[in-house]
């Protein structure tokens, strides 16, 4: 293979050639399976090929960089998202012993305000995977 492949346009991790047996056909994938990005549906003839359009669609390196840092800050809200789903809330916030349930701490519960960042976050992710989802 004479191109030598650029990191994911969408996650910025490093991308790998492969070649389809059954149907012999090459193509590149992220190797970050969360990503899942890949050439996989445009079956190449050869690497060459697969690694030539791969490469053509890698974006700005700054551009880049800031959409593998939001990754990095969804995939955060989800450990919280994870987290709160498998807890009742937050002990000691009251600091008499009693649990602070997490419906409280989000948005719409009594005390909003400890979690309004996390809740606008939440919000954010959700509104851009409706638009993303539009066709
Ligand atoms: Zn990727």
């Amino acid at each position: 293979m004479s191109d030598t492949l650029k990191p994911c346009p969408k996650c910025w991790s490093e991308a790998f050639s492969g070649w389809n047996l059954t149907d012999a056909y090459a193509y590149v994938v992220c190797s970050d399976h969360e990503c899942g990005l890949s050439t996989i549906n445009m079956r190449y003839r050869d690497h060459d090929d697969a690694a030539k359009f791969w490469n053509q669609r890698v974006e700005d390196p700054e551009l880049a960089a800031l959409r593998a840092h939001v990754a990095r800050l969804e995939a955060g809200i989800h450990a919280v998202r994870e987290l709160i789903e498998e807890s009742i809330g937050v002990y000691g916030l009251h600091g008499n012993g009693d649990v602070a349930p997490w419906d409280d701490l989000l948005r719409g519960g009594q005390f909003e305000d400890c979690l309004h960042g996390f809740s606008d976050a939440q919000a954010a992710i959700a509104e851009r995977a409706l638009k993303e989802a539009k066709p």
